[in-house]
Protein backbone atom coordinates (compact mmCIF):
# COMPACT_ATOMS: atom_id res chain seq x y z
CA UNK A 1 0.00 0.00 0.00
CA UNK A 2 1.11 3.50 -0.76
CA UNK A 3 1.40 6.08 2.00
CA UNK A 4 -2.03 7.58 2.62
CA UNK A 5 -3.10 10.92 1.72
CA UNK A 6 -5.38 11.31 4.47
CA UNK A 7 -5.26 11.98 8.10
CA UNK A 8 -4.71 9.10 10.31
CA UNK A 9 -5.27 8.44 14.26
CA UNK A 10 -6.28 12.13 14.41
CA UNK A 11 -8.19 13.85 17.91
CA UNK A 12 -11.49 14.21 18.68
CA UNK A 13 -11.33 17.26 18.04
CA UNK A 14 -9.66 17.10 14.67
CA UNK A 15 -12.69 14.41 13.50
CA UNK A 16 -15.19 16.86 14.52
CA UNK A 17 -13.31 19.80 12.19
CA UNK A 18 -12.57 17.41 9.27
CA UNK A 19 -16.29 16.00 9.50
CA UNK A 20 -17.64 19.65 9.80
CA UNK A 21 -15.67 20.49 6.93
CA UNK A 22 -16.98 17.97 4.55
CA UNK A 23 -21.05 18.57 5.22
CA UNK A 24 -22.43 21.55 3.48
CA UNK A 25 -25.33 23.45 5.77
CA UNK A 26 -28.26 21.59 4.53
CA UNK A 27 -30.90 24.50 2.47
CA UNK A 28 -33.42 25.93 4.50
CA UNK A 29 -36.87 24.42 4.53
CA UNK A 30 -40.46 25.03 6.12
CA UNK A 31 -41.48 22.92 8.93
CA UNK A 32 -44.54 22.22 10.57
CA UNK A 33 -43.64 22.66 14.61
CA UNK A 34 -44.47 19.25 15.38
CA UNK A 35 -42.06 17.74 13.33
CA UNK A 36 -39.46 20.30 13.79
CA UNK A 37 -38.63 18.93 17.61
CA UNK A 38 -34.58 19.35 17.84
CA UNK A 39 -34.38 20.76 14.33
CA UNK A 40 -32.01 23.58 14.10
CA UNK A 41 -33.50 27.22 13.02
CA UNK A 42 -32.77 28.81 9.47
CA UNK A 43 -33.96 31.60 10.15
CA UNK A 44 -34.30 34.56 12.74
CA UNK A 45 -37.85 33.98 13.87
CA UNK A 46 -39.87 37.55 14.75
CA UNK A 47 -43.49 37.41 16.71
CA UNK A 48 -45.81 38.00 15.10
CA UNK A 49 -48.54 39.48 17.80
CA UNK A 50 -47.54 41.12 21.24
CA UNK A 51 -47.41 38.26 23.83
CA UNK A 52 -50.12 39.23 25.69
CA UNK A 53 -51.75 40.06 23.35
CA UNK A 54 -53.50 42.86 25.85
CA UNK A 55 -52.93 44.21 29.22
CA UNK A 56 -54.60 41.36 31.17
CA UNK A 57 -55.54 39.95 34.87
CA UNK A 58 -52.89 37.64 36.35
CA UNK A 59 -55.72 36.76 38.98
CA UNK A 60 -59.23 36.11 39.51
CA UNK A 61 -60.72 38.70 41.38
CA UNK A 62 -62.17 42.80 40.31
CA UNK A 63 -60.17 45.18 37.80
CA UNK A 64 -60.75 48.68 39.00
CA UNK A 65 -59.01 51.79 39.74
CA UNK A 66 -56.29 52.03 41.90
CA UNK A 67 -57.15 55.46 43.13
CA UNK A 68 -60.54 54.19 44.27
CA UNK A 69 -59.12 51.53 46.87
CA UNK A 70 -56.39 53.36 48.56
CA UNK A 71 -58.95 54.26 51.67
CA UNK A 72 -59.27 49.98 52.03
CA UNK A 73 -55.35 50.42 53.52
CA UNK A 74 -57.94 51.49 56.87
CA UNK A 75 -61.67 50.35 56.39
CA UNK A 76 -63.06 48.42 53.47
CA UNK A 77 -64.39 49.98 50.41
CA UNK A 78 -67.53 49.43 48.46
CA UNK A 79 -67.38 49.00 44.46
CA UNK A 80 -70.25 48.48 42.31
CA UNK A 81 -69.84 45.43 39.82
CA UNK A 82 -70.65 46.39 36.20
CA UNK A 83 -69.83 43.62 34.45
CA UNK A 84 -67.70 40.84 33.89
CA UNK A 85 -64.42 40.38 31.71
CA UNK A 86 -62.96 36.93 31.40
CA UNK A 87 -60.65 34.75 28.66
CA UNK A 88 -62.01 35.06 25.52
CA UNK A 89 -65.08 37.96 26.29
CA UNK A 90 -63.97 40.77 27.42
CA UNK A 91 -65.51 43.59 28.98
CA UNK A 92 -67.08 45.98 26.68
CA UNK A 93 -67.13 49.63 27.30
CA UNK A 94 -65.34 52.45 30.02
CA UNK A 95 -65.33 51.36 33.89
CA UNK A 96 -66.11 54.71 35.64
CA UNK A 97 -64.93 56.26 39.30
CA UNK A 98 -66.81 53.33 41.94
CA UNK A 99 -67.22 50.45 39.98
CA UNK A 100 -65.31 47.46 38.74
CA UNK A 101 -65.79 44.34 37.10
CA UNK A 102 -64.97 41.05 37.63
CA UNK A 103 -62.24 39.67 36.08
CA UNK A 104 -60.82 36.17 35.65
CA UNK A 105 -56.61 34.91 34.92
CA UNK A 106 -55.72 35.43 31.32
CA UNK A 107 -59.00 38.52 30.96
CA UNK A 108 -58.32 41.47 29.05
CA UNK A 109 -58.43 44.89 31.70
CA UNK A 110 -61.19 46.72 30.86
CA UNK A 111 -60.37 50.45 29.82
CA UNK A 112 -61.25 52.81 32.60
CA UNK A 113 -59.56 50.30 35.18
CA UNK A 114 -55.53 49.77 36.24
CA UNK A 115 -55.73 47.46 39.09
CA UNK A 116 -57.05 44.07 40.43
CA UNK A 117 -58.07 42.42 43.85
CA UNK A 118 -57.89 39.33 44.18
CA UNK A 119 -60.80 37.50 45.22
CA UNK A 120 -59.55 36.13 48.85
CA UNK A 121 -59.54 39.97 49.45
CA UNK A 122 -63.42 40.56 48.53
CA UNK A 123 -66.50 40.25 50.43
CA UNK A 124 -69.44 40.04 47.63
CA UNK A 125 -72.76 41.87 49.39
CA UNK A 126 -75.37 41.57 45.35
CA UNK A 127 -73.94 44.07 42.97
CA UNK A 128 -71.71 45.16 45.31
CA UNK A 129 -67.89 44.58 46.24
CA UNK A 130 -66.33 45.27 49.65
CA UNK A 131 -62.44 45.75 48.94
CA UNK A 132 -60.47 44.35 52.32
CA UNK A 133 -57.46 45.70 51.30
CA UNK A 134 -56.00 48.16 48.07
CA UNK A 135 -56.57 47.14 44.83
CA UNK A 136 -52.91 46.46 43.26
CA UNK A 137 -51.31 47.55 39.48
CA UNK A 138 -48.58 44.81 39.83
CA UNK A 139 -51.23 42.00 39.32
CA UNK A 140 -51.90 42.78 35.73
CA UNK A 141 -49.67 41.50 32.64
CA UNK A 142 -48.98 44.29 30.64
CA UNK A 143 -49.20 44.31 26.92
CA UNK A 144 -46.18 43.09 25.30
CA UNK A 145 -44.50 41.89 28.56
CA UNK A 146 -43.25 38.40 26.90
CA UNK A 147 -42.96 40.21 23.34
CA UNK A 148 -43.99 42.49 21.39
CA UNK A 149 -45.11 42.38 17.63
CA UNK A 150 -42.02 43.09 15.26
CA UNK A 151 -39.57 41.75 17.47
CA UNK A 152 -36.97 39.08 17.03
CA UNK A 153 -37.19 36.67 19.65
CA UNK A 154 -35.07 33.58 18.46
CA UNK A 155 -32.23 33.67 16.23
CA UNK A 156 -31.33 31.83 13.73
CA UNK A 157 -29.09 28.60 14.86
CA UNK A 158 -31.32 28.47 17.86
CA UNK A 159 -31.85 23.66 18.58
CA UNK A 160 -35.45 23.69 18.38
CA UNK A 161 -35.95 22.24 22.13
CA UNK A 162 -39.80 21.88 23.22
CA UNK A 163 -39.95 24.95 24.91
CA UNK A 164 -38.77 26.98 22.03
CA UNK A 165 -41.20 25.19 19.46
CA UNK A 166 -43.58 26.33 22.34
CA UNK A 167 -42.69 30.05 21.98
CA UNK A 168 -42.63 29.70 18.06
CA UNK A 169 -46.29 28.83 18.09
CA UNK A 170 -46.55 31.89 20.91
CA UNK A 171 -45.17 33.91 18.74
CA UNK A 172 -47.50 33.35 15.84
CA UNK A 173 -45.84 30.70 13.68
CA UNK A 174 -47.55 27.82 12.22
CA UNK A 175 -44.13 26.43 10.28
CA UNK A 176 -40.51 27.40 11.17
CA UNK A 177 -37.77 27.55 8.73
CA UNK A 178 -35.55 24.82 10.23
CA UNK A 179 -31.84 23.42 8.45
CA UNK A 180 -32.39 19.46 8.79
CA UNK A 181 -29.99 16.95 7.76
CA UNK A 182 -31.04 14.19 5.91
CA UNK A 183 -29.12 11.23 6.98
CA UNK A 184 -29.33 7.98 5.32
CA UNK A 185 -28.33 5.10 7.80
CA UNK A 186 -27.13 1.73 6.73
CA UNK A 187 -26.00 -1.07 8.78
CA UNK A 188 -23.35 -3.35 7.53
CA UNK A 189 -22.21 -7.02 8.49
CA UNK A 190 -23.50 -11.09 7.32
CA UNK A 191 -23.51 -11.52 11.27
CA UNK A 192 -26.39 -8.77 11.37
CA UNK A 193 -30.25 -9.45 11.92
CA UNK A 194 -33.27 -7.72 12.11
CA UNK A 195 -34.50 -7.94 15.20
CA UNK A 196 -37.57 -10.02 15.77
CA UNK A 197 -36.24 -12.63 13.14
CA UNK A 198 -34.63 -16.17 14.40
CA UNK A 199 -30.95 -15.62 15.70
CA UNK A 200 -28.87 -18.42 14.33
CA UNK A 201 -25.42 -18.68 16.39
CA UNK A 202 -22.19 -16.27 15.77
CA UNK A 203 -25.55 -13.86 14.89
CA UNK A 204 -26.08 -10.94 15.99
CA UNK A 205 -29.09 -8.41 16.27
CA UNK A 206 -28.89 -4.77 14.65
CA UNK A 207 -29.23 -3.03 17.88
CA UNK A 208 -27.11 0.25 15.93
CA UNK A 209 -29.31 1.04 13.64
CA UNK A 210 -31.96 1.10 16.21
CA UNK A 211 -29.88 3.11 18.37
CA UNK A 212 -28.52 5.64 16.04
CA UNK A 213 -31.92 5.81 14.20
CA UNK A 214 -33.09 7.15 17.73
CA UNK A 215 -29.90 9.55 18.23
CA UNK A 216 -30.26 11.16 14.73
CA UNK A 217 -34.06 11.65 14.97
CA UNK A 218 -33.58 13.16 18.65
CA UNK A 219 -30.55 15.24 16.91
CA UNK A 220 -33.31 16.74 14.65
CA UNK A 221 -32.72 14.76 11.50
CA UNK A 222 -34.84 13.14 9.25
CA UNK A 223 -33.39 9.41 8.76
CA UNK A 224 -33.27 7.53 5.42
CA UNK A 225 -32.96 3.84 6.47
CA UNK A 226 -30.87 2.51 3.93
CA UNK A 227 -31.63 -1.24 6.08
CA UNK A 228 -28.56 -3.51 6.37
CA UNK A 229 -25.77 -4.97 3.85
CA UNK A 230 -23.94 -8.08 4.04
CA UNK A 231 -20.24 -7.92 4.08
CA UNK A 232 -19.61 -7.85 0.04
CA UNK A 233 -18.19 -5.07 -2.21
CA UNK A 234 -20.61 -5.37 -4.94
CA UNK A 235 -23.72 -4.85 -1.73
CA UNK A 236 -21.70 -1.97 -0.14
CA UNK A 237 -21.28 -0.14 -3.44
CA UNK A 238 -25.01 -0.47 -4.50
CA UNK A 239 -26.05 0.71 -0.87
CA UNK A 240 -23.70 3.52 -1.44
CA UNK A 241 -24.98 4.83 -4.86
CA UNK A 242 -28.63 4.21 -3.52
CA UNK A 243 -27.78 7.06 -0.63
CA UNK A 244 -28.05 9.83 -3.13
CA UNK A 245 -30.38 12.71 -2.05
CA UNK A 246 -28.78 12.45 1.70
CA UNK A 247 -26.57 15.13 2.94
CA UNK A 248 -24.91 12.59 5.13
CA UNK A 249 -24.43 8.71 5.04
CA UNK A 250 -24.29 7.09 8.67
CA UNK A 251 -22.81 3.53 8.53
CA UNK A 252 -22.06 1.11 11.17
CA UNK A 253 -19.60 -1.85 10.98
CA UNK A 254 -16.64 -2.83 8.92
CA UNK A 255 -14.42 -0.01 9.05
CA UNK A 256 -12.00 -1.94 10.85
CA UNK A 257 -8.82 -3.79 10.22
CA UNK A 258 -10.52 -7.07 9.25
CA UNK A 259 -10.50 -9.00 5.95
CA UNK A 260 -14.50 -8.62 5.64
CA UNK A 261 -13.93 -4.88 6.22
CA UNK A 262 -15.13 -3.83 2.86
CA UNK A 263 -16.88 -0.35 3.85
CA UNK A 264 -12.88 0.68 4.61
CA UNK A 265 -11.38 -0.86 1.54
CA UNK A 266 -14.17 1.25 -0.80
CA UNK A 267 -13.77 4.17 0.36
CA UNK A 268 -9.80 4.00 0.50
CA UNK A 269 -10.10 2.88 -3.23
CA UNK A 270 -13.06 4.32 -4.48
CA UNK A 271 -14.46 7.08 -2.65
CA UNK A 272 -12.44 10.12 -0.37
CA UNK A 273 -10.91 9.91 2.96
CA UNK A 274 -10.87 12.84 5.20
CA UNK A 275 -9.56 10.22 8.14
CA UNK A 276 -9.69 6.89 9.07
CA UNK A 277 -9.22 6.25 13.13
CA UNK A 278 -9.36 8.60 16.06
CA UNK A 279 -7.47 8.38 18.84
CA UNK A 280 -10.42 7.81 21.37
CA UNK A 281 -11.73 4.43 23.25
CA UNK A 282 -14.39 3.62 22.31
CA UNK A 283 -14.52 4.19 19.10
CA UNK A 284 -11.11 4.06 17.69
CA UNK A 285 -11.26 2.07 13.64
CA UNK A 286 -13.80 5.51 12.95
CA UNK A 287 -13.84 6.54 9.66
CA UNK A 288 -14.72 9.67 7.12
CA UNK A 289 -14.71 10.43 3.57
CA UNK A 290 -16.90 10.90 0.61
CA UNK A 291 -18.72 8.75 -1.24
CA UNK A 292 -19.52 10.48 -4.92
CA UNK A 293 -19.92 14.08 -3.75
CA UNK A 294 -21.83 12.23 -0.89
CA UNK A 295 -20.31 12.86 2.90
CA UNK A 296 -20.07 9.39 4.47
CA UNK A 297 -19.16 8.80 7.99
CA UNK A 298 -18.02 5.23 8.95
CA UNK A 299 -18.92 4.17 12.87
CA UNK A 300 -17.01 1.11 13.85
CA UNK A 301 -19.92 -2.00 14.35
CA UNK A 302 -19.44 -2.56 18.21
CA UNK A 303 -22.46 -1.67 19.56
CA UNK A 304 -20.72 0.77 22.47
CA UNK A 305 -18.02 2.25 20.20
CA UNK A 306 -20.88 3.74 17.19
CA UNK A 307 -23.11 4.97 19.42
CA UNK A 308 -20.29 7.24 21.66
CA UNK A 309 -18.52 7.77 18.17
CA UNK A 310 -22.11 9.21 17.28
CA UNK A 311 -22.15 10.93 20.67
CA UNK A 312 -18.41 12.63 21.21
CA UNK A 313 -17.93 13.66 17.22
CA UNK A 314 -20.99 13.46 14.79
CA UNK A 315 -23.59 14.71 16.75
CA UNK A 316 -21.83 18.03 17.81
CA UNK A 317 -21.49 18.49 14.65
CA UNK A 318 -24.92 18.04 13.21
CA UNK A 319 -26.55 20.27 15.77
CA UNK A 320 -23.50 22.47 16.08
CA UNK A 321 -24.09 22.73 19.95
CA UNK A 322 -20.34 21.10 21.89
CA UNK A 323 -20.73 17.65 23.69
CA UNK A 324 -22.13 18.73 26.95
CA UNK A 325 -20.09 18.06 29.83
CA UNK A 326 -19.69 19.11 33.96
CA UNK A 327 -17.28 18.04 36.25
CA UNK A 328 -17.88 15.83 39.16
CA UNK A 329 -15.85 13.95 41.57
CA UNK A 330 -14.25 10.61 40.99
CA UNK A 331 -15.27 8.27 43.54
CA UNK A 332 -12.77 5.51 42.09
CA UNK A 333 -9.69 5.94 39.63
CA UNK A 334 -10.03 6.01 36.14
CA UNK A 335 -7.46 4.57 33.98
CA UNK A 336 -5.05 6.66 31.24
CA UNK A 337 -4.69 5.95 27.78
CA UNK A 338 -1.06 7.20 26.15
CA UNK A 339 -2.46 8.01 23.29
CA UNK A 340 -6.22 8.12 23.58
CA UNK A 341 -8.69 10.35 24.92
CA UNK A 342 -11.08 7.53 26.88
CA UNK A 343 -14.78 7.88 27.57
CA UNK A 344 -15.32 5.22 30.24
CA UNK A 345 -19.08 4.44 30.85
CA UNK A 346 -19.65 5.97 34.56
CA UNK A 347 -22.46 5.47 37.64
CA UNK A 348 -23.03 9.08 38.84
CA UNK A 349 -24.66 9.51 42.43
CA UNK A 350 -24.88 13.11 43.25
CA UNK A 351 -21.99 14.98 42.37
CA UNK A 352 -19.50 11.93 42.21
CA UNK A 353 -19.22 9.26 39.49
CA UNK A 354 -17.63 5.51 39.62
CA UNK A 355 -16.82 3.53 37.05
CA UNK A 356 -18.85 1.15 36.11
CA UNK A 357 -17.53 -2.93 35.99
CA UNK A 358 -17.72 -3.89 32.23
CA UNK A 359 -15.90 -1.54 29.88
CA UNK A 360 -15.79 -3.40 26.81
CA UNK A 361 -17.24 -2.22 23.47
CA UNK A 362 -19.37 -4.77 23.28
CA UNK A 363 -20.72 -4.27 26.74
CA UNK A 364 -24.26 -2.32 25.44
CA UNK A 365 -25.65 -2.26 28.29
CA UNK A 366 -22.61 -0.28 30.28
CA UNK A 367 -24.47 2.42 28.15
CA UNK A 368 -28.44 1.47 29.65
CA UNK A 369 -26.81 0.99 33.35
CA UNK A 370 -24.17 3.65 33.03
CA UNK A 371 -25.30 7.73 33.16
CA UNK A 372 -22.27 9.43 32.03
CA UNK A 373 -19.23 8.96 29.97
CA UNK A 374 -16.03 9.77 32.07
CA UNK A 375 -13.71 11.48 29.96
CA UNK A 376 -9.71 11.08 30.60
CA UNK A 377 -7.86 13.31 28.12
CA UNK A 378 -5.01 11.42 25.99
CA UNK A 379 -2.16 10.01 28.58
CA UNK A 380 -3.64 11.91 32.12
CA UNK A 381 -5.23 9.25 34.55
CA UNK A 382 -7.86 10.46 37.17
CA UNK A 383 -6.96 9.63 40.90
CA UNK A 384 -9.99 8.65 43.20
CA UNK A 385 -11.08 12.22 44.75
CA UNK A 386 -9.56 14.29 41.44
CA UNK A 387 -12.26 16.40 39.60
CA UNK A 388 -13.10 14.89 36.11
CA UNK A 389 -15.81 15.90 33.12
CA UNK A 390 -18.41 13.64 32.08
CA UNK A 391 -20.69 13.98 29.34
CA UNK A 392 -24.02 12.54 30.41
CA UNK A 393 -25.49 9.68 28.71
P1 LIG B 1 -17.18 -4.65 12.68
O1 LIG B 1 -16.90 -3.23 13.00
O2 LIG B 1 -18.01 -4.81 11.45
O3 LIG B 1 -15.93 -5.45 12.64
O4 LIG B 1 -18.04 -5.22 13.88
C1 LIG B 1 -17.52 -5.23 15.18
C2 LIG B 1 -18.46 -5.95 16.11
O5 LIG B 1 -19.68 -5.23 16.19
C3 LIG B 1 -18.81 -7.35 15.73
O6 LIG B 1 -18.86 -8.13 16.89
C4 LIG B 1 -20.17 -7.21 15.10
O7 LIG B 1 -20.92 -8.39 15.18
C5 LIG B 1 -20.78 -6.11 15.91
N1 LIG B 1 -21.76 -5.38 15.10
C6 LIG B 1 -21.57 -4.93 13.85
N2 LIG B 1 -22.67 -4.32 13.38
C7 LIG B 1 -23.59 -4.38 14.37
C8 LIG B 1 -24.93 -3.92 14.50
N3 LIG B 1 -25.53 -3.26 13.49
N4 LIG B 1 -25.57 -4.12 15.67
C9 LIG B 1 -24.96 -4.78 16.67
N5 LIG B 1 -23.70 -5.23 16.60
C10 LIG B 1 -23.01 -5.06 15.47
MG1 LIG C 1 -18.56 -6.26 10.25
Amino acid sequence: MTAPTFSMHVSVEQARALFAGLLPAPPVTALALRDALGCTLGADLPALVSHPSATESALDGVACREADTLGAASAPVSLRVVGESRAGAPFVGEVQAGECVRIYTGAPLPAGTDAICPVEQLREEGNVVRLLRPARPGDVRPEGGDFHAGETVMAAGLRLTPARLALAAALGHAQVPVRRWRVALLSTGDEVVEPGQPLLPGQVYDSNRVGLAALLREAGCEVLDLGHAPDSPAALRERLNAAGGADLLLTSGGVSMGRYDFMRDLLLEEGEVAFWKVRMRPGGPALCGRWGGLPVFGLPGNPVSSLVVFQVIVRPVLTGEPLPTRQVTAATPFASLPDKTAFWRGVLTGDEVREYPRQGSGVLRSLSDADALVIVPEGQSVAAGERVDVALL
